[in-house]
């Protein structure tokens, strides 16, 4: 979504050297990703670790989502907060952070969670969606908005000791309305978490990213990761579009 192209830089090459061995990645790669923007709705347990992934790698640009002040129940996963920063914005502790790691990315925050009515001006700005929001409504608004736009979007969640991944490409994927037409019942805003599930799940959901913007290796396109680390079982089963989707069902 940038106007003019970026080309790498001398000090990039440095940086970025020993990714750019990956060897179906390399330079065109990572110039892929200087040029590329992602929305990490929320930078809480989940988005906290894709954020700071996605610095480390190089991303162009990123826009950050996220509201409220800073907890002490924050702390045991979201490790983009610190201590010193309990009481005040999260969104502050998160740009602090990924600027020490990063000087040299775009940061473009809002302090506010993603809704129906901010959805369609933020992800206009993006080539590529991860959603780390717990709740459907903010989930929901950004499919939405993925879909009609046509941008990207790395679905991500967990619960416990388990998460899921998909990633869903419009008119070509199952969108998260096809797997979930409504709001599933009982689902709440609080939940058990240890934040190396949220972190390990949030480094598979980059992955998705960086390939997908890159454009090599295989994706979780149609397909749904479903994690269990209690039992150490990772299962990918297929996934469908629903031809009655009220979200993407006219394609
Ligand atoms: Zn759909």
């Amino acid at each position: 979504m940038t106007d003019e192209k970026k080309v790498l830089t001398e000090l990039d090459r440095q940086i970025y050297e020993w990714q750019m061995w990956v060897p179906d990645f390399g330079e065109v790669g990572q110039e892929k990703l200087k040029n590329a923007s992602i929305l990490v709705s929320r930078c809480g347990g989940l988005g906290s670790v894709v954020a700071y992934e996605l610095a480390a790698a190089g991303i162009g640009k990123l826009v950050l989502a996220h509201a409220g002040n800073l907890k002490h129940s924050d702390l045991n996963r979201q490790l983009l907060m610190t201590y010193d920063h309990l009481g005040k914005p999260r969104i502050d502790s998160v740009q602090r952070r990924l600027r020490d790691l990063n000087p040299h990315i775009e940061i473009e925050p809002y302090g506010e969670n993603i809704s129906e009515s901010n959805a369609r001006d933020i992800v206009s700005n993006v080539d590529l969606i991860i959603d780390c929001a717990p709740l459907f409504d903010e989930r929901f608004a950004m499919n939405r908005q993925a879909v009609v736009q046509g941008i990207p979007l790395v679905e991500c969640a967990m619960y416990d000791l388990e998460a899921q991944v998909t990633t869903i490409i419009p008119q070509e994927t199952p969108c998260l309305a096809c797997l979930y037409p409504d709001q599933p019942p009982m689902w709440e805003r609080q939940f058990p978490v240890f934040g190396a599930v949220s972190g390990m799940i949030g480094c598979i959901a980059v992955m998705e990213a960086i390939k997908t913007i890159a454009g090599f290796g295989q994706t979780l396109k149609s397909k749904m990761l479903n994690v269990d680390l209690r039992s150490m079982k990772f299962q990918i089963i297929d996934i469908y579009a629903s031809s009655d989707c009220r979200v993407c069902g006219h394609f």
